[in-house]
């Protein structure tokens, strides 16, 4: 299936990530089933705290169209946004957003600060969760293991 495809694209990111001692997170923005932005968690490498997987991947799909809006678009991304990377994806007016693993601690789609479903949420993408879960968890878990 296609969309597996995407998912197990995000979890490889991931992956990446935690071998550049990154928090791994993986996320892959298509359209029309092309890969167009990609990219993982690097807020250490870069040195800035806004470097989450999902505005990576969306800056980049965004230069790649040309423009700041990403209608017709699906971000996947390996754990449930933060509030910071779920604000950025209404901004990009991303059409659905697909996640594996949920963040009851960091998340802010299904908990915390829930921000498609604030009053003043400009745009709400289709949101559909848990493909992939048990592996992006388990990437997540097993970074966490080999820190402590
Ligand atoms: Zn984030």
């Amino acid at each position: 299936m296609w969309q597996l495809q995407f998912m197990d694209r995000a979890i490889a990111l991931a992956e990446e990530a935690a071998l550049a001692g990154e928090v791994p997170v993986g996320a892959v923005v298509t359209r029309n089933g092309e890969v167009i932005g990609e990219a993982h968690n690097a807020p250490r490498e870069t040195c800035d705290p806004t470097a989450h997987a999902e505005i990576l991947a969306l800056r980049r799909a965004a230069h790649a169209l040309g423009s700041d809006r990403l209608a017709d678009c699906e971000l996947w991304v390996t754990l449930e946004p933060c509030a910071m990377c779920a604000g950025a994806i209404v901004h990009a007016r991303i059409d659905k957003l697909y996640y594996a693993a949920s963040d009851p601690k960091g998340g802010a789609v299904e908990h915390g600060a829930r921000v498609f479903e604030q009053p003043g949420c400009l745009h709400r993408p289709e949101v559909y969760s848990g493909m992939g879960e048990a592996r992006a968890g388990e990437v997540l878990r097993e970074f966490f293991r080999q820190r402590r």
